[in-house]
């Protein structure tokens, strides 16, 4: 059936009124087709980025502001979508992202897959609801493989937890330095990380990635302590401390300002001064309750005073202002200091100590380096790189590696990549089919070859044959070669164990359930209703006007 236009028209002639005027509405199979080719074209635009050979993406916002990148999630991210289904392929690479930091295009590529290889059935007659049935129960059987394939390691073992890195930076622009990024962030991650028995909980906040462009990506370094991109305030303080103590402050160091207007009459040259020296004193007290306690280095979060920063110059303290929240309480974490809110509560056991704490010149810049902490809850990579894209790809692929190591940190299994369990749990769905009756059967064999969308991306990426690539898997499987798959840099089907792909488990689970959601959701759908959308908002203000569909 064709789009419709409200209002409809009844035999007699009257019109019936049920939605909106102007809005409009796609039906059975047009809506079905809409959605599985936009769907389709969203995993086509980050096929070609998947894997260590796949290419990068240059995007251009409205502003002219250029990214360059091959992470699935940015791409989508920075590409302005519109169509409601594939705003939802737009979701899952967010959730991905979310979840377990990698395979985001995967998600995508595999959604895609799912949703082309349904499209075949949907030729055939067969109707969406037992595509969906079959594809879930395909999932569910899958994720049985998957467990039973996955290969359990010693948990935060520090070998197991580079080769996870360096595989997941291998596939970004920064490759050539997968080693050396790989070992930082796995060194970062196992000092913040909190162990209980044999159980690691992580949180990725607990690393702080700082970037400047300049330098080259070699000279990226982990600092044991946090890195503030804040200047000492005052010419006269030192500008290097060592074995510092540090007092955490989050509480103005200046007079504040009553909230209404004061009036205060003055009637002598003397009254100003006795007003001053007032103020002066109650700033001095401040800077004297720091030295009281013995702290040489002050971070506050709020505003210091001219007068406090002379102060604190002249007893040779080195003091730091308008630090973000996020950073005090990293900072908290990595010196074992304690932040106060009232200086009056101010003790010798909230300081937090370090080896040194300096400022150093970073390019134009001038950053207060707070270091050498002794077992630090929260630590700093600092991100270098010949220019700010490189450093911003850098540090997208640092967030990915946190990511993946962490996920392997907390639940401690493995698989081998290259398109590899994708192909295996495909071998062993297809075996799992034959027990399965009727048209759910050819649903699961469907899902079977939808996950073959993996493998078959990789080696197209990398210049290999996808039909060959795809009969020589499938003839390595089926004799239970079982991490066979693409070895991308070789150019041929071979043994990823040799290679040394690793990839967590859970980033495949993660993948896997979410491409089938969202490919579900979509062959789901056979009515697409559509209030008329405004081309330009009426003063910025987006109503309840959008698809009703998508995030928005
Ligand atoms: P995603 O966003 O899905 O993580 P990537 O571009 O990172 O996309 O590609 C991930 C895929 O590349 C995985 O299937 C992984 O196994 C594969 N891969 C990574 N390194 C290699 C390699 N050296 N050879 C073959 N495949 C690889
Ligand atoms: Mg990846």
């Amino acid at each position: 059936m064709a789009t419709t236009a409200y209002p409809a028209v009844t035999s007699t002639g009257q019109p019936v009124l049920i939605l909106k005027e102007g809005s409009s509405e796609t039906k059975g199979r047009d809506a079905q087709r809409n959605n599985i080719m936009a769907a389709k074209l969203i995993a086509g635009i980050v096929k070609s980025s998947l894997g260590p050979r796949g290419m990068d993406k240059m995007l251009v916002d409205s502003l002219g502001d250029v990214t360059i990148t091959n992470d699935g999630a940015t791409i989508l991210k920075e590409i302005d979508v519109q169509h409601p289904a594939a705003k939802m392929l737009v979701e899952i690479a967010k959730a991905t992202d979310s979840e377990v930091g990698d395979g985001t295009t995967s998600a995508v590529v595999l959604a895609g897959a799912l949703i082309e290889k349904a499209e075949e059935l949907l030729d055939k007659d067969v109707h969406p609801t037992i595509i969906v049935d079959g594809y879930k129960k395909a999932a569910a059987q899958a994720q049985k493989i998957l467990d039973k394939i996955a290969i359990r390691i010693p948990a935060g073992e520090k070998d197991w937890l580079l080769k996870i890195a360096k595989t997941s930076m291998s596939t970004k622009l920064v490759s050539r330095e997968a080693v050396l990024l790989a070992e930082q962030v796995v060194d970062a991650l196992l000092l913040v990380a909190e162990k209980n028995g044999t159980v690691y909980r992580v949180d990725i906040e607990d690393v702080k990635v700082e970037k400047k462009a300049g330098g080259t990506v070699r000279d990226t370094q982990l600092i044991k302590g946090i890195v503030l991109d804040k200047e000492v305030i005052h010419t006269g303080m030192p500008k290097k401390i060592e074995n510092p103590k540090i007092a955490l402050i989050n509480a103005p160091l200046e007079i504040e300002k009553t909230e209404f207007d004061a009036k205060i009459n003055i009637t002598n040259p003397e009254q100003i001064k006795a007003f001053l020296d007032e103020e002066n004193k109650m700033l001095k007290e401040m800077v004297d309750r720091v030295v009281e306690v013995g702290a040489n280095v002050v971070v506050c979060q709020k505003g210091v005073d001219d007068i406090a920063q002379h102060y604190m110059a002249k007893a040779g303290i080195l003091a730091v202002r308008r630090v973000k929240e996020s950073d005090l309480t990293k900072l908290a974490k990595a010196t074992g200091g304690r932040i106060v809110t009232n200086l009056g509560d101010l003790g010798v056991k909230d300081l937090g100590s370090a080896a040194i704490v300096e400022e150093r010149k970073i390019e134009e810049d001038k950053w207060v380096f707070i270091e050498g902490c002794k077992n630090p809850k929260a630590v700093t990579i600092l991100v270098r790189g010949s220019n700010q894209r490189i450093v911003d790809e850098a540090e997208r692929a640092l967030h990915d590696a946190l990511m993946v190591v962490k996920d392997v940190m907390q639940h401690p299994a493995i698989v081998i990549g290259g398109g590899a369990p994708e192909a295996e749990i495909a071998h062993q769905l297809r075996e799992h089919s034959t027990t399965l009756g009727g048209r759910e059967q050819l649903a699961v064999q469907k899902f079977a070859d939808a996950l073959e969308a993996i493998p078959i991306v990789l080696a197209e990426n990398a210049g290999m044959d996808p039909i060959d690539t795809q009969v020589e898997l499938r003839a390595a499987h089926s004799q239970g070669k079982k991490w066979y798959g693409v070895g991308a840099s070789q150019g041929k089907v071979e043994d990823m164990e040799k290679i040394g792909v690793y990839e967590p488990a859970v980033v495949k689970r993660q993948v896997m359930s979410s491409a089938t959601e969202a490919a579900c959701m979509i062959l789901r759908i056979d009515d697409v209703i559509a209030s008329t959308k405004m081309r330009e908002p009426r003063g910025g203000a987006h109503g309840g006007e959008g698809a009703g569909m998508g995030e928005d």
